[in-house]
């Protein structure tokens, strides 16, 4: 299993981050996307991408829920680290919008995100993208991204953690962008299931435009909710999936495990 999102540069990790990667190498886990979210975090995830070079990769970006009144700056200085570190980055993220916890900084977090995503396009890098209570807005910006490009490298990237409904899965869909499944899948009550499979109006969401992620410290999957996330327990996530396409684990795993090596260049 390829883990495309987990902060395992962050507090809860410190205790024992050297064990807790062990664990996942040994519990068949690949590899790991260590996405940052602001200027603290690309020091933290450099760190250590660098120190399990080929195990973890990084990803650097400002997150919307750091988007304040100093947003020029830290965009500015996360910028930079971008184009310093291009060449090791497998992505630039995450990056989106977030209306769930403060709109305040609304018209501000859609300036950094179209910023970052000009980088995106002029790097050619994909793009990790957080959405909460932000999906019209979010794709919007996006369609007019793909619209306004001329020269720029074509989108690619993810919608992390999704849990929308299957008409927002179909435009992503459309845009030639992935969805990141996690721990949500497995949540009573759910429907992501239920979109994925299909009904009378949309077919099943095609598996090769799924990759598999914790989100952790978030997220944990059933039976582990409310724990720390870690990587191996995206086997209960991938279990779900094998019982919506009605496919054998191992295939869920095989083919979630292409579509991320494709997507962020991971050999
Ligand atoms: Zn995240």
């Amino acid at each position: 299993m390829i883990d495309t999102h987990i902060h395992i540069d962050e507090e809860a990790y410190a205790p024992d981050r050297e064990e807790v990667i062990a664990l996942q190498r040994e519990s068949g886990v690949e590899a790991m996307i260590v996405p940052g979210v602001n200027v603290a975090s690309i020091e933290t995830v450099l760190e250590v991408c660098h120190a399990h070079s080929g195990y973890c990769y990084p990803a650097l970006g400002l997150h919307p829920e750091d988007v304040k009144e100093d947003w020029e700056c830290q965009l500015a200085l996360v910028e930079k680290a971008i184009r310093e570190h291009r060449h090791e980055l497998v992505a630039i993220g995450e990056i989106g919008l977030d209306y769930y916890w403060d709109k305040t900084y609304k018209e501000e977090q859609k300036e950094v995100l179209r910023r970052q995503l000009r980088l995106v396009q002029e790097l050619g890098l994909p793009v990790i993208l957080h959405n909460r209570e932000a999906t019209e807005d979010i794709l919007k910006i996006l369609q007019l991204t793909i619209h306004n490009s001329q020269s720029g490298h074509p989108l690619r990237g993810v919608f992390h953690c999704f849990n929308g409904s299957r008409e927002t899965a179909q435009q992503i869909l459309d845009m030639g962008l992935y969805l990141g499944i996690g721990g949500v899948i497995t949540f009573k009550n759910c429907k992501l299931a239920d979109i994925l499979a299909g009904d009378e109006r949309f077919a099943p969401v095609p598996l090769d435009r799924l990759v598999l992620e914790t989100d952790g410290p978030y997220m944990a999957p059933v039976p582990h909710r409310g724990q720390r996330n870690e990587s191996r327990f995206m086997i209960h996530v991938a279990e779900r999936l094998s019982q919506v396409y009605k496919e054998p684990v191992e295939q869920i795993i095989a083919q979630t495990n292409a579509n991320s090596r494709l997507l962020f260049s991971i050999k």
